[in-house]
């Protein structure tokens, strides 16, 4: 049998379409390799939004080179962020690729290997869908029938329309467009029949869904409470609103839906006005601020998280420090943290005033050490408290423990036996860490 291999960078919505790829690979009768040398077909789904993992695609495409040249029949393909943008760039640096798979196309990854490995020349899709009037209604296909697992994302939204002037995805996935209703309801039920126990729904703002529905709109809060509604399914994340949208009927729906977890990734992105102004982001620390004291007097005991850039262009010291005082306020359970990293084709890219890389580097230690100092506070405070832990097997830590997530995704390892794999204990945190909590199974 032919075998693939995929490799993925980025975030949960590429790791999403490269098990789709899988899905569609399969149905051809490929099957997964363990070693990329093993592989007679090579996928890299790649990331556009900072640098560093572009660079990563490209020093992977150079090794890939040497194999080729020992394999010559062997398929190489490049899929997603990149492969929408840089095309070009692909093609001249690396004229060994066989295929380049825009994001709106991975359901096609079937056919268009076929049409590499019968006319033997670069198969190649791109183009995103426009928006012909107020609704963009084209939907990637999905395959929504996949092997038995635990855990699983859902995408519910694809595309952007937010446009903030740092940020790179409205133009690699295209228009703002929400999967209907029923085909979501669908496709959790169909999980749920084999065995998956929580879910994950995706969107670039994920609490904008609905607005553009040629059905009409179905509120965020409506979709969850549906979600709720489905037998077998216990725990329900989603990933990541966006500030401005976050309604009151969001924060009821968390508070009051049992199965709608204790957890919020509400990304910030600066703590300064003038500079959540110059990034477009469409709210004000005030209002973001807001949003969260809501969530934590609704909803006890919730973690929030959240995204921040530090060295967007322009930020002075003052504003930086301004971050700094909003994070000290909100303090966040946890967060991802960068330097701004230029993208061609933004606004951004474009302004003058970029800030020094040892600047950047310089506020991205300080922030690190000042949130870290805040996580280890919290999660030291809840030393002794109990969790409800859904169990996902040994923990890579150390294999004599188990592993699991906290409602508030927090990680917990723990001793227990094989059998809990799978089921929702109840664990006492006895020792707290950055990463999360040691503890154990109480009764
Ligand atoms: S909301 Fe802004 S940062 Fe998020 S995907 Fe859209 S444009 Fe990018």
């Amino acid at each position: 049998m032919p075998r693939y291999k995929i490799l993925t960078w980025g975030c949960q919505m590429n790791e999403e379409d490269s098990e789709q790829m899988s899905l569609y690979l399969q149905e051809r009768g490929y099957e997964p390799a363990e070693r990329v040398e093993d592989a007679d077909v090579v996928l890299l789904n790649t990331c556009s939004v900072r640098r560093k993992p572009e660079d990563k695609v490209f020093s992977t495409l150079g090794q890939l080179r040497t194999l080729k040249q020992r394999k010559p029949q062997m398929v190489i393909g490049v899929c997603g962020c990149m492969a929408q943008l840089r095309a070009d760039e692909i093609r001249q640096k690396a004229p060994f690729v066989d295929m380049i798979v825009g994001t709106a196309h991975i359901a096609q990854v079937g056919a268009l290997l076929e049409e590499t490995l019968q006319k033997r020349r670069l198969a190649m899709r791109l183009d995103l869908p426009e928006r012909k009037g107020a609704i963009v209604t084209d939907i990637p296909q999905r395959k929504v029938d996949r092997a038995p697992k635990l855990k699983a994302f859902v995408p519910i939204q694809y595309g952007c329309d937010k446009f903030c002037t740092f940020c790179i995805v409205p133009l690699t996935r295209g228009r703002e467009r929400s999967r209907p209703t029923a085909d979501i309801v669908e496709e959790v039920r169909r999980l749920a029949e084999r065995g998956t126990k929580e879910i994950t729904l995706l969107g670039q703002t994920v609490n904008s869904y609905g607005k553009n529905l040629l059905e009409g709109r179905v509120p965020f809060a409506r979709l969850l409470q549906l979600l709720s509604d489905i037998d077998g399914i216990e725990r329900i994340r989603f990933t990541s609103p966006y500030p401005r949208d976050f309604r009151d009927d969001l924060i009821r729906a968390i508070a009051e839906l049992p199965k709608v977890m204790e957890h919020v990734h509400l990304p910030l992105q600066s703590g300064d006005n003038e500079v959540l102004k110059a990034m477009r982001r469409l709210y004000t620390v005030e209002q973001f601020e807001e949003v969260a004291a809501k969530l934590r007097a609704h909803v006890p005991g919730i973690a929030i998280t959240t995204d921040i850039i530090v060295g967007f262009p322009g930020e002075t010291d003052e504003q930086f420090e301004n971050t700094l005082r909003v994070v000290e306020r909100v303090r966040f359970d946890g967060a991802y943290m960068f330097a701004y990293s230029p993208r061609p084709g933004t606004p951004a890219a474009q302004m003058e005033n970029q800030i020094p890389r040892a600047v950047k580097q310089e506020r991205l230690q300080r922030l690190i050490a000042l949130q870290n100092q805040i996580t280890c506070e919290i999660n030291s405070a809840q030393v002794g408290q109990v969790f409800e832990v859904l169990v996902e097997g040994p923990s890579q830590k150390d294999p004599t423990k188990l592993a699991g997530f906290t409602r508030e995704n927090k990680m917990m390892h723990f001793v227990g036996s094989p059998e809990l794999v799978g089921r929702l204990v109840r664990v006492r945190a006895d020792e707290a860490h950055l990463w999360g909590f040691y503890g154990t199974v109480v009764a």
